[in-house]
């Protein structure tokens, strides 16, 4: 077993890669070709958003973003602590200054309650301009938008949507790359579109925004002029090969993934639930809490154990059997040597930033194997040594 089986996947598209590949050898366009274009046109209208600009990859697409707002370094751009490094790096960046949020401890996306704890202390102590904010779904569930929206408007916020592990899910019944002013995502391999390399796209309703991201993408020039340079852009492309490979992926998830990704995740629950109302020992475990409103196409299925001693006993009993498992995330960002230094850029508020809950949740969280590929009977299998967790709680209750 594998953590994500993409060998699988490509047995069932390899005739539709191969023959998607030599027509973009053949045609001698290799850079912003007719695969790139269609691919825009069916990403924008798979989204339901106006514009699709395709880039190099995730990270590229958030930092395009955030330098198309234009933020200075005193701009503040409130971010989740629990999420994958690139969502603070892209901030970094574009030159502004990341403020990290915590997460709720059910959904694991950015807390509401904290959001506006955390822009009352930079309105109130700091000089500092809250420009943004970056709303993680986080494995793919959809964070709380009817409240981040909210938030936004109240207190005039850019909201950019870092749907990377999202794909495919919608909240009150639209995809989440339409609700921020901008939504970005990645085509990285084990992404829910994945094409066999680098890729990310932008999306947005804005034509304003949308031109200024596209031109941005080719050094900064001009869309009408050719040979004029109105900007500082940078140089992030899909290319031919890619779009193309993304254009048989994207029917594929339409056709089967999707609903074999949900029907998994339906099927782990279903699983999890029952082991758990059998167990007699107080034994606790929980899963990402999916909000009525969300209607997500999970990236990652992950479990919170009571302990980080329970986690990592599983993990290592996983192991034993075969069953990669992993910990996304092993650190909440601050704490990250790294972005460690963002805290004491704020010295005086650093007992306010410690985010109790991502550090909670990054100790006791594991991820299992997910994805469309899983049979019943090892999703059925992995379940089972989750739950041998029993037999540890007994040995610790005989020490
Ligand atoms: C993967 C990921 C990114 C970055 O995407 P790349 O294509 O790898 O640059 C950004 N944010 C989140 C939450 C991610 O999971």
């Amino acid at each position: 077993m594998k953590f994500k089986h993409l060998d699988r996947q490509y047995e069932e598209i390899k005739d539709q890669i191969h023959q998607a590949i030599t027509d973009v050898l053949e045609s001698g366009q290799y850079i912003q070709g007719e695969n790139v274009k269609k691919l825009e046109k069916e990403l924008a209208d798979y989204t339901g958003s106006k514009f699709c600009i395709t880039c190099a990859n995730g990270t590229d697409a958030l930092t395009l973003c955030l330098l198309s707002i234009g933020i200075n370094n005193q701009d503040v751009v409130f971010v989740p602590d629990l999420t994958f490094v690139a969502s603070a790096e892209a901030i970094v960046q574009a030159g502004g200054i990341p403020f990290f949020v915590d997460v709720d401890l059910e959904t694991w996306t950015i807390s509401p309650e904290d959001l506006k704890h955390k822009i009352k202390i930079i309105n109130e102590e700091t000089d500092l301009i809250p420009k943004a904010v970056i709303s993680v779904d986080l494995f793919g569930n959809p964070a709380d938008y009817d409240q981040i929206r909210q938030i936004c408007k109240e207190h005039n916020l850019k909201l950019i949507v870092d749907g990377a592990q999202s794909f495919g899910s919608e909240y009150r019944g639209e995809s989440t790359l339409k609700i921020g002013d901008f939504s970005t995502t990645s085509f990285f391999p084990a992404k829910n579109l994945g094409c066999y390399g680098d890729g990310g796209a932008i999306f947005t309703d804005d034509p304003e925004y949308a031109n200024t991201v596209r031109s941005l993408c080719f050094h900064g020039k001009s869309l009408t002029e050719s040979g004029i340079y109105e900007r500082v852009g940078m140089n992030s492309r899909l290319d031919e090969i890619q779009a193309a490979i993304l254009r048989v992926k994207l029917k594929h998830f339409e056709e089967f993934e999707k609903n074999q990704i949900q029907k998994n995740a339906e099927l782990i629950r279903n699983l999890i639930q029952e082991n758990s109302d059998k167990a007699h020992n107080n034994m606790n475990l929980s899963v990402q809490k999916i909000q009525k409103e969300s209607n997500p196409v999970l990236s990652q299925f992950s479990i919170l154990f009571d302990s980080e001693e329970q986690r990592d006993w599983v993990k290592k009993k996983m192991e034993e059997e075969g069953i990669p498992a992993q910990i996304y995330y092993l650190f909440p960002l601050l704490m990250q040597q790294a972005y460690s230094v963002y805290d004491l850029n704020l010295l005086r508020l650093k007992s306010e930033q410690m985010n109790r809950n991502s550090r909670s949740i990054s100790n006791r969280i594991l991820s299992i194997p997910f994805d469309a590929y899983l049979s019943d009977s090892e999703i059925n299998q992995i379940i089972q040594v989750v739950f041998q967790i029993r037999l540890c709680l007994s040995e610790f209750r005989n020490q």
